[in-house]
Protein backbone atom coordinates (compact mmCIF):
# COMPACT_ATOMS: atom_id res chain seq x y z
CA UNK A 1 0.00 0.00 0.00
CA UNK A 2 0.95 3.20 -0.49
CA UNK A 3 2.95 5.26 2.45
CA UNK A 4 2.35 8.77 0.77
CA UNK A 5 -0.93 10.11 -1.64
CA UNK A 6 -1.34 13.14 -3.00
CA UNK A 7 -4.49 14.78 -3.46
CA UNK A 8 -4.70 16.80 -6.81
CA UNK A 9 -8.40 18.73 -5.80
CA UNK A 10 -9.91 20.93 -2.96
CA UNK A 11 -13.47 21.54 -1.13
CA UNK A 12 -15.14 18.63 0.20
CA UNK A 13 -13.91 15.56 -2.14
CA UNK A 14 -10.00 16.76 -1.12
CA UNK A 15 -11.18 16.18 2.77
CA UNK A 16 -12.93 12.98 1.77
CA UNK A 17 -10.06 11.36 -0.21
CA UNK A 18 -7.73 12.68 2.93
CA UNK A 19 -10.57 10.71 5.02
CA UNK A 20 -10.08 7.37 3.30
CA UNK A 21 -5.98 7.69 3.77
CA UNK A 22 -5.94 8.33 6.89
CA UNK A 23 -8.00 5.42 7.77
CA UNK A 24 -5.51 3.69 6.35
CA UNK A 25 -2.63 5.11 7.49
CA UNK A 26 -2.06 6.73 4.12
CA UNK A 27 -0.22 10.08 4.54
CA UNK A 28 -1.68 12.73 2.35
CA UNK A 29 0.03 15.71 1.03
CA UNK A 30 -2.54 18.21 -0.32
CA UNK A 31 -2.42 20.58 -3.56
CA UNK A 32 -3.70 23.90 -3.44
CA UNK A 33 -4.32 27.21 -5.12
CA UNK A 34 -3.64 30.40 -3.13
CA UNK A 35 -7.78 31.13 -2.83
CA UNK A 36 -7.20 27.91 -0.40
CA UNK A 37 -5.00 28.44 2.02
CA UNK A 38 -7.67 28.02 4.32
CA UNK A 39 -9.49 25.31 3.35
CA UNK A 40 -9.82 22.31 5.42
CA UNK A 41 -7.95 19.81 3.39
CA UNK A 42 -5.05 21.94 3.64
CA UNK A 43 -5.36 22.57 7.70
CA UNK A 44 -5.89 18.63 7.99
CA UNK A 45 -3.61 16.84 5.44
CA UNK A 46 0.03 16.40 6.82
CA UNK A 47 1.26 18.08 4.16
CA UNK A 48 0.43 21.08 1.73
CA UNK A 49 1.91 22.83 -1.57
CA UNK A 50 0.47 25.79 -2.99
CA UNK A 51 0.97 25.54 -6.71
CA UNK A 52 -1.11 28.39 -8.20
CA UNK A 53 -3.29 31.40 -7.99
CA UNK A 54 -6.69 30.86 -7.57
CA UNK A 55 -7.58 30.60 -11.26
CA UNK A 56 -8.32 26.67 -11.54
CA UNK A 57 -6.16 27.06 -15.39
CA UNK A 58 -2.42 27.76 -13.67
CA UNK A 59 -3.12 25.60 -10.15
CA UNK A 60 -5.94 22.88 -10.30
CA UNK A 61 -4.78 22.08 -13.99
CA UNK A 62 -1.44 22.79 -13.85
CA UNK A 63 0.14 19.47 -14.38
CA UNK A 64 3.79 20.40 -14.23
CA UNK A 65 2.97 21.97 -10.63
CA UNK A 66 0.85 19.16 -9.59
CA UNK A 67 3.62 16.54 -10.92
CA UNK A 68 6.93 18.68 -8.83
CA UNK A 69 4.62 18.51 -6.11
CA UNK A 70 4.51 15.06 -5.93
CA UNK A 71 8.16 14.59 -6.45
CA UNK A 72 8.80 17.78 -3.75
CA UNK A 73 6.94 15.81 -1.41
CA UNK A 74 7.64 11.99 -2.00
CA UNK A 75 4.27 11.14 -2.89
CA UNK A 76 4.26 7.50 -4.60
CA UNK A 77 0.76 8.63 -6.20
CA UNK A 78 -2.21 11.52 -7.06
CA UNK A 79 -5.74 10.95 -6.48
CA UNK A 80 -7.25 13.13 -8.58
CA UNK A 81 -10.53 13.28 -6.96
CA UNK A 82 -13.62 14.51 -9.29
CA UNK A 83 -13.28 17.01 -12.30
CA UNK A 84 -10.40 18.82 -12.77
CA UNK A 85 -7.44 15.91 -13.26
CA UNK A 86 -9.94 13.09 -12.71
CA UNK A 87 -11.08 12.81 -16.43
CA UNK A 88 -8.10 13.86 -18.23
CA UNK A 89 -5.81 10.90 -20.00
CA UNK A 90 -2.97 12.70 -20.41
CA UNK A 91 -2.43 13.92 -17.35
CA UNK A 92 -3.16 10.14 -16.24
CA UNK A 93 -0.22 9.38 -18.20
CA UNK A 94 1.87 11.38 -17.18
CA UNK A 95 1.65 10.72 -13.96
CA UNK A 96 2.92 6.81 -14.90
CA UNK A 97 5.84 8.23 -16.97
CA UNK A 98 6.76 9.89 -14.00
CA UNK A 99 6.95 6.91 -11.57
CA UNK A 100 3.58 7.13 -9.15
CA UNK A 101 0.53 5.46 -9.73
CA UNK A 102 -2.78 7.55 -10.92
CA UNK A 103 -5.56 6.74 -8.51
CA UNK A 104 -8.10 5.65 -11.28
CA UNK A 105 -8.30 3.73 -14.73
CA UNK A 106 -6.09 3.66 -17.09
CA UNK A 107 -5.33 6.36 -19.38
CA UNK A 108 -7.05 4.53 -22.15
CA UNK A 109 -10.16 3.99 -20.41
CA UNK A 110 -10.23 7.71 -19.73
CA UNK A 111 -9.59 8.40 -23.39
CA UNK A 112 -12.02 6.27 -24.80
CA UNK A 113 -15.03 6.93 -22.37
CA UNK A 114 -14.00 10.48 -22.41
CA UNK A 115 -15.00 10.58 -25.94
CA UNK A 116 -19.09 10.19 -25.72
CA UNK A 117 -19.29 8.68 -29.58
CA UNK A 118 -16.55 6.20 -28.79
CA UNK A 119 -18.17 5.56 -25.40
CA UNK A 120 -21.29 4.52 -26.91
CA UNK A 121 -19.62 2.65 -29.86
CA UNK A 122 -17.47 0.61 -27.39
CA UNK A 123 -21.05 -0.07 -25.48
CA UNK A 124 -23.02 -0.98 -28.35
CA UNK A 125 -20.37 -3.60 -29.40
CA UNK A 126 -20.65 -4.73 -25.68
CA UNK A 127 -24.14 -5.52 -25.86
CA UNK A 128 -25.49 -2.43 -23.66
CA UNK A 129 -28.52 -0.29 -25.03
CA UNK A 130 -27.80 3.27 -25.98
CA UNK A 131 -29.83 5.89 -26.70
CA UNK A 132 -31.60 6.07 -30.42
CA UNK A 133 -29.21 8.56 -32.91
CA UNK A 134 -26.28 8.88 -34.85
CA UNK A 135 -23.89 6.28 -35.31
CA UNK A 136 -21.19 9.14 -35.08
CA UNK A 137 -20.29 12.58 -35.32
CA UNK A 138 -22.41 14.33 -37.59
CA UNK A 139 -20.51 16.63 -40.52
CA UNK A 140 -23.09 19.02 -40.87
CA UNK A 141 -26.71 21.01 -40.73
CA UNK A 142 -27.87 18.94 -43.77
CA UNK A 143 -27.12 15.48 -42.35
CA UNK A 144 -28.27 16.41 -39.30
CA UNK A 145 -31.73 17.00 -40.51
CA UNK A 146 -31.93 14.38 -42.59
CA UNK A 147 -31.05 12.15 -39.52
CA UNK A 148 -33.52 14.39 -37.62
CA UNK A 149 -36.35 13.22 -39.38
CA UNK A 150 -35.52 9.62 -39.55
CA UNK A 151 -34.97 9.76 -35.27
CA UNK A 152 -38.31 11.60 -35.28
CA UNK A 153 -38.63 15.21 -33.04
CA UNK A 154 -37.70 15.97 -30.59
CA UNK A 155 -34.00 15.49 -31.10
CA UNK A 156 -30.74 16.27 -28.92
CA UNK A 157 -27.57 17.31 -30.32
CA UNK A 158 -24.45 16.64 -27.69
CA UNK A 159 -20.77 17.84 -27.65
CA UNK A 160 -18.95 14.25 -27.92
CA UNK A 161 -16.33 16.28 -25.79
CA UNK A 162 -18.71 17.18 -23.22
CA UNK A 163 -19.29 17.40 -19.45
CA UNK A 164 -21.14 19.32 -17.01
CA UNK A 165 -24.48 19.77 -18.71
CA UNK A 166 -23.08 21.87 -21.93
CA UNK A 167 -23.57 22.09 -24.95
CA UNK A 168 -26.53 20.27 -25.49
CA UNK A 169 -29.01 21.48 -27.98
CA UNK A 170 -32.60 20.61 -28.53
CA UNK A 171 -34.37 20.55 -31.55
CA UNK A 172 -38.24 20.74 -32.05
CA UNK A 173 -38.14 20.95 -35.59
CA UNK A 174 -36.92 20.31 -38.56
CA UNK A 175 -36.34 23.97 -39.71
CA UNK A 176 -33.88 24.41 -36.70
CA UNK A 177 -31.71 21.65 -36.60
CA UNK A 178 -29.57 22.79 -39.10
CA UNK A 179 -28.90 26.33 -37.22
CA UNK A 180 -28.68 24.35 -33.74
CA UNK A 181 -26.22 22.00 -34.73
CA UNK A 182 -24.01 25.06 -35.89
CA UNK A 183 -24.10 26.44 -32.58
CA UNK A 184 -23.92 23.39 -30.75
CA UNK A 185 -20.59 22.97 -32.50
CA UNK A 186 -19.15 26.30 -31.75
CA UNK A 187 -20.13 25.53 -27.98
CA UNK A 188 -18.34 22.52 -28.19
CA UNK A 189 -15.10 24.13 -29.88
CA UNK A 190 -15.37 26.77 -27.08
CA UNK A 191 -16.05 24.91 -24.03
CA UNK A 192 -14.29 21.72 -25.10
CA UNK A 193 -12.09 22.14 -27.44
CA UNK A 194 -13.12 19.79 -29.87
CA UNK A 195 -15.89 20.61 -32.11
CA UNK A 196 -17.62 17.08 -32.47
CA UNK A 197 -21.07 16.79 -32.34
CA UNK A 198 -23.57 14.01 -32.31
CA UNK A 199 -27.23 13.45 -31.98
CA UNK A 200 -30.03 11.48 -29.70
CA UNK A 201 -33.26 10.88 -29.77
CA UNK A 202 -34.59 13.75 -26.88
CA UNK A 203 -36.53 11.02 -24.28
CA UNK A 204 -39.45 13.47 -22.96
CA UNK A 205 -40.20 11.76 -19.29
CA UNK A 206 -37.19 9.59 -18.61
CA UNK A 207 -35.26 9.46 -15.26
CA UNK A 208 -31.43 9.12 -14.85
CA UNK A 209 -30.40 5.81 -13.05
CA UNK A 210 -26.79 5.10 -13.14
CA UNK A 211 -24.78 2.13 -12.32
CA UNK A 212 -21.84 2.14 -9.74
CA UNK A 213 -19.02 -0.26 -10.65
CA UNK A 214 -15.92 -1.50 -9.16
CA UNK A 215 -13.24 -2.92 -10.86
CA UNK A 216 -9.82 -4.42 -9.69
CA UNK A 217 -6.94 -4.72 -12.29
CA UNK A 218 -7.32 -8.86 -11.98
CA UNK A 219 -10.56 -8.66 -13.80
CA UNK A 220 -12.98 -8.55 -11.14
CA UNK A 221 -15.89 -5.95 -11.63
CA UNK A 222 -18.91 -5.82 -8.94
CA UNK A 223 -22.16 -3.64 -9.19
CA UNK A 224 -23.31 -1.63 -6.33
CA UNK A 225 -26.69 -1.19 -7.19
CA UNK A 226 -27.89 2.18 -8.65
CA UNK A 227 -28.47 5.97 -8.11
CA UNK A 228 -31.70 7.97 -9.18
CA UNK A 229 -30.36 11.11 -10.14
CA UNK A 230 -33.33 12.33 -11.75
CA UNK A 231 -33.81 15.61 -9.94
CA UNK A 232 -31.69 18.07 -11.96
CA UNK A 233 -31.73 21.98 -12.51
CA UNK A 234 -30.16 22.64 -16.20
CA UNK A 235 -28.91 18.92 -16.37
CA UNK A 236 -26.82 19.05 -13.07
CA UNK A 237 -27.72 17.00 -10.28
CA UNK A 238 -29.27 18.77 -7.26
CA UNK A 239 -30.08 15.59 -4.99
CA UNK A 240 -29.23 12.01 -5.66
CA UNK A 241 -31.09 8.65 -3.91
CA UNK A 242 -30.35 4.83 -3.76
CA UNK A 243 -32.16 2.65 -3.89
CA UNK A 244 -34.46 4.26 -6.97
CA UNK A 245 -37.79 4.13 -6.08
CA UNK A 246 -38.79 3.45 -9.91
CA UNK A 247 -36.51 0.21 -10.10
CA UNK A 248 -37.83 -3.28 -9.17
CA UNK A 249 -35.14 -5.62 -7.49
CA UNK A 250 -34.95 -7.78 -10.60
CA UNK A 251 -34.38 -4.81 -13.10
CA UNK A 252 -31.77 -3.42 -10.61
CA UNK A 253 -29.99 -7.11 -11.37
CA UNK A 254 -30.68 -7.36 -14.75
CA UNK A 255 -28.96 -3.59 -15.45
CA UNK A 256 -26.23 -4.44 -13.19
CA UNK A 257 -25.69 -7.70 -15.28
CA UNK A 258 -25.09 -5.78 -18.14
CA UNK A 259 -23.11 -2.75 -16.46
CA UNK A 260 -20.39 -5.50 -14.94
CA UNK A 261 -20.33 -7.57 -18.41
CA UNK A 262 -19.66 -4.55 -20.04
CA UNK A 263 -17.02 -3.23 -18.20
CA UNK A 264 -15.29 -6.90 -17.80
CA UNK A 265 -15.64 -6.82 -21.57
CA UNK A 266 -13.57 -3.27 -21.52
CA UNK A 267 -11.12 -4.55 -18.97
CA UNK A 268 -12.23 -1.53 -16.46
CA UNK A 269 -10.88 -1.03 -13.35
CA UNK A 270 -11.04 1.36 -10.64
CA UNK A 271 -14.80 2.87 -9.53
CA UNK A 272 -16.65 4.05 -12.61
CA UNK A 273 -20.05 4.76 -13.21
CA UNK A 274 -22.46 3.51 -15.85
CA UNK A 275 -25.49 6.26 -16.74
CA UNK A 276 -28.70 5.57 -18.55
CA UNK A 277 -31.92 7.33 -18.73
CA UNK A 278 -34.55 4.95 -17.88
CA UNK A 279 -38.17 4.97 -19.34
CA UNK A 280 -40.66 2.47 -19.39
CA UNK A 281 -38.82 -0.20 -18.62
CA UNK A 282 -36.15 0.23 -20.56
CA UNK A 283 -32.77 1.89 -19.95
CA UNK A 284 -31.07 3.47 -22.34
CA UNK A 285 -26.83 4.06 -21.75
CA UNK A 286 -25.67 7.91 -22.37
CA UNK A 287 -22.62 8.09 -20.70
CA UNK A 288 -19.35 6.21 -18.70
CA UNK A 289 -18.07 8.57 -16.05
CA UNK A 290 -14.70 6.93 -15.16
CA UNK A 291 -14.39 8.30 -11.67
CA UNK A 292 -15.57 8.70 -8.28
CA UNK A 293 -19.11 10.85 -8.40
CA UNK A 294 -19.95 13.17 -6.02
CA UNK A 295 -23.29 11.20 -5.60
CA UNK A 296 -20.74 7.80 -4.63
CA UNK A 297 -22.04 8.60 -0.45
CA UNK A 298 -25.12 7.29 -0.82
CA UNK A 299 -24.13 3.91 -2.30
CA UNK A 300 -21.26 4.21 0.63
CA UNK A 301 -24.86 4.73 3.12
CA UNK A 302 -26.61 1.48 1.75
CA UNK A 303 -23.68 -0.26 1.16
CA UNK A 304 -21.28 -0.01 3.97
CA UNK A 305 -18.62 -0.10 0.93
CA UNK A 306 -16.06 2.81 1.30
CA UNK A 307 -15.37 4.08 -2.40
CA UNK A 308 -12.13 5.47 -1.85
CA UNK A 309 -10.79 3.09 0.01
CA UNK A 310 -11.67 -0.07 -2.49
CA UNK A 311 -9.95 3.07 -5.40
CA UNK A 312 -6.88 3.14 -3.21
CA UNK A 313 -6.79 -0.43 -2.90
CA UNK A 314 -7.14 -1.04 -6.53
CA UNK A 315 -4.69 1.70 -7.86
CA UNK A 316 -2.38 -0.51 -5.38
CA UNK A 317 -2.73 -3.76 -7.19
CA UNK A 318 -4.75 -5.34 -4.67
CA UNK A 319 -8.13 -6.92 -5.42
CA UNK A 320 -11.15 -5.58 -4.30
CA UNK A 321 -12.61 -6.43 -0.85
CA UNK A 322 -15.71 -8.14 -1.36
CA UNK A 323 -17.54 -9.76 -4.61
CA UNK A 324 -20.73 -9.59 -6.13
CA UNK A 325 -22.34 -12.19 -3.29
CA UNK A 326 -21.25 -9.91 -0.40
CA UNK A 327 -22.75 -7.29 -1.57
CA UNK A 328 -25.65 -6.25 0.27
CA UNK A 329 -28.11 -3.20 0.29
CA UNK A 330 -29.81 -1.69 3.37
CA UNK A 331 -32.34 1.13 4.02
CA UNK A 332 -31.95 3.84 1.81
CA UNK A 333 -29.98 7.04 1.54
CA UNK A 334 -30.43 10.62 -0.28
CA UNK A 335 -27.63 13.10 -0.85
CA UNK A 336 -28.52 17.21 -0.76
CA UNK A 337 -26.03 19.48 -2.53
CA UNK A 338 -25.80 22.25 -1.00
CA UNK A 339 -24.86 25.24 -2.80
CA UNK A 340 -23.40 28.40 -1.92
CA UNK A 341 -25.98 30.24 -3.95
CA UNK A 342 -29.22 31.91 -3.76
CA UNK A 343 -32.27 28.95 -3.47
CA UNK A 344 -34.27 30.61 -5.78
CA UNK A 345 -32.34 32.76 -8.45
CA UNK A 346 -29.19 30.36 -8.17
CA UNK A 347 -27.09 32.84 -8.29
CA UNK A 348 -23.90 32.64 -6.51
CA UNK A 349 -23.14 33.39 -3.22
CA UNK A 350 -19.19 33.25 -2.07
CA UNK A 351 -18.30 34.70 1.25
CA UNK A 352 -17.68 34.72 4.80
CA UNK A 353 -19.61 31.78 7.02
CA UNK A 354 -20.68 33.79 10.34
CA UNK A 355 -22.42 31.25 12.16
CA UNK A 356 -21.73 27.17 11.36
CA UNK A 357 -23.60 24.57 12.65
CA UNK A 358 -24.16 20.92 11.90
CA UNK A 359 -26.85 18.39 12.26
CA UNK A 360 -26.08 15.10 13.57
CA UNK A 361 -27.77 12.40 15.00
CA UNK A 362 -28.00 9.13 13.38
CA UNK A 363 -28.52 8.23 9.88
CA UNK A 364 -26.70 11.81 9.07
CA UNK A 365 -23.34 12.25 7.04
CA UNK A 366 -21.94 15.64 5.93
CA UNK A 367 -19.03 15.82 3.74
CA UNK A 368 -18.08 19.24 3.50
CA UNK A 369 -15.26 21.68 3.71
CA UNK A 370 -16.65 24.58 5.27
CA UNK A 371 -16.42 25.68 8.89
CA UNK A 372 -17.44 28.66 11.26
CA UNK A 373 -14.89 31.86 9.84
CA UNK A 374 -14.41 30.07 6.51
CA UNK A 375 -14.93 32.46 3.22
CA UNK A 376 -16.21 30.46 0.24
CA UNK A 377 -13.92 31.26 -2.86
CA UNK A 378 -15.86 32.66 -5.67
CA UNK A 379 -13.59 30.94 -7.98
CA UNK A 380 -15.03 27.17 -8.00
CA UNK A 381 -18.01 25.22 -8.39
CA UNK A 382 -20.38 26.29 -5.80
CA UNK A 383 -21.28 23.06 -4.02
CA UNK A 384 -20.33 23.86 -0.04
CA UNK A 385 -21.38 20.41 1.28
CA UNK A 386 -23.06 17.31 0.81
CA UNK A 387 -26.02 16.32 3.60
CA UNK A 388 -26.28 12.27 3.37
CA UNK A 389 -29.13 10.79 5.10
CA UNK A 390 -29.82 7.32 5.15
CA UNK A 391 -32.61 5.57 6.78
CA UNK A 392 -34.07 1.89 7.25
CA UNK A 393 -36.71 3.04 4.79
CA UNK A 394 -37.70 5.90 2.21
CA UNK A 395 -39.91 6.70 4.81
CA UNK A 396 -37.76 7.45 7.29
CA UNK A 397 -34.92 8.50 5.13
CA UNK A 398 -37.70 11.53 4.22
CA UNK A 399 -38.30 12.44 7.70
CA UNK A 400 -34.95 12.05 8.89
CA UNK A 401 -34.20 14.58 6.14
CA UNK A 402 -36.69 17.52 6.96
CA UNK A 403 -35.32 16.86 10.91
CA UNK A 404 -31.64 17.33 9.82
CA UNK A 405 -31.85 19.86 6.93
CA UNK A 406 -34.22 22.07 9.78
CA UNK A 407 -30.49 21.60 12.18
CA UNK A 408 -28.25 22.92 9.32
CA UNK A 409 -27.30 25.95 9.99
CA UNK A 410 -25.25 28.51 6.93
CA UNK A 411 -25.26 31.88 7.73
CA UNK A 412 -23.48 34.84 6.13
CA UNK A 413 -23.95 32.86 2.75
CA UNK A 414 -26.62 32.05 0.93
CA UNK A 415 -27.18 28.37 0.16
CA UNK A 416 -29.73 25.97 -1.33
CA UNK A 417 -30.83 24.24 1.85
CA UNK A 418 -34.36 26.21 1.58
CA UNK A 419 -34.66 24.60 -1.95
CA UNK A 420 -34.41 20.81 -0.80
CA UNK A 421 -37.16 21.89 2.66
CA UNK A 422 -39.45 22.80 -0.43
CA UNK A 423 -38.84 19.77 -2.58
CA UNK A 424 -39.17 17.44 0.90
CA UNK A 425 -43.03 18.89 1.06
CA UNK A 426 -43.96 17.97 -2.72
CA UNK A 427 -46.01 15.04 -2.76
CA UNK A 428 -43.97 14.10 -5.77
CA UNK A 429 -40.85 13.85 -4.23
CA UNK A 430 -42.59 12.41 -1.54
CA UNK A 431 -43.55 9.16 -3.58
CA UNK A 432 -40.48 9.44 -5.68
CA UNK A 433 -42.83 10.14 -8.39
CA UNK A 434 -40.06 12.70 -10.70
CA UNK A 435 -38.55 12.15 -14.11
CA UNK A 436 -35.62 14.12 -15.32
CA UNK A 437 -37.67 17.42 -16.25
CA UNK A 438 -39.25 17.59 -12.84
CA UNK A 439 -37.74 19.94 -11.15
CA UNK A 440 -37.25 22.62 -13.99
CA UNK A 441 -41.04 22.43 -14.58
CA UNK A 442 -41.50 22.88 -11.00
CA UNK A 443 -38.67 25.57 -10.73
CA UNK A 444 -40.63 27.71 -13.25
CA UNK A 445 -44.34 26.88 -11.48
P1 LIG B 1 -23.01 15.62 -19.18
O1 LIG B 1 -21.80 14.77 -19.37
O2 LIG B 1 -22.88 16.99 -19.77
O3 LIG B 1 -23.52 15.62 -17.78
P2 LIG B 1 -24.95 13.56 -19.98
O4 LIG B 1 -24.90 12.85 -21.28
O5 LIG B 1 -24.50 12.83 -18.78
O6 LIG B 1 -24.14 14.95 -20.12
O7 LIG B 1 -26.42 14.10 -19.73
C1 LIG B 1 -26.73 14.93 -18.65
C2 LIG B 1 -28.23 15.00 -18.49
O8 LIG B 1 -28.84 15.52 -19.67
C3 LIG B 1 -28.90 13.66 -18.28
O9 LIG B 1 -28.87 13.25 -16.93
C4 LIG B 1 -30.30 13.96 -18.74
O10 LIG B 1 -31.01 14.68 -17.77
C5 LIG B 1 -30.08 14.88 -19.92
N1 LIG B 1 -30.01 14.10 -21.19
C6 LIG B 1 -28.90 13.59 -21.77
N2 LIG B 1 -29.20 12.90 -22.87
C7 LIG B 1 -30.55 12.97 -23.02
C8 LIG B 1 -31.52 12.45 -23.97
N3 LIG B 1 -31.12 11.73 -25.03
N4 LIG B 1 -32.82 12.72 -23.77
C9 LIG B 1 -33.23 13.46 -22.71
N5 LIG B 1 -32.39 13.98 -21.79
C10 LIG B 1 -31.07 13.74 -21.93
Amino acid sequence: MFEKVLIANRGEVALRIHRACHEMGIKTVVVHSTADSESMAVMLADESVCIGPPASKDSYLNIASILSAAHITGAQAIHPGIGFMAENATFAQMVAEHGLTFIGPSPEHIQVMGDKVSAKNAMIRAGVPVVPGSEGVLKNGQEATALAKEIGFPVLMKAAGGGGGKGMKIAERAEDVAELFDLAQIEAQTHFGNPDVYMEKYLLQPRHIEIQLLGDQHGNVIHLGERDCSLQRRHQKVLEEAPSPALTDAERAHIGAIAVKAAKDIGYYSAGTFEFLYAQGQFYFIEMNTRLQVEHCVTEAITGIDLVKEQLCVAAGLPLSITQDQVRFHGHAIEYRINAEHPETFVPSPGLITRYHTPGGPGVRIDAAIYDGYRVPPFYDSLVSKLVIHGNTRADCLARSRRALDEYVIEGIQTTIPLHQRLLNQPDIQAGNYDIHWLERFLKA
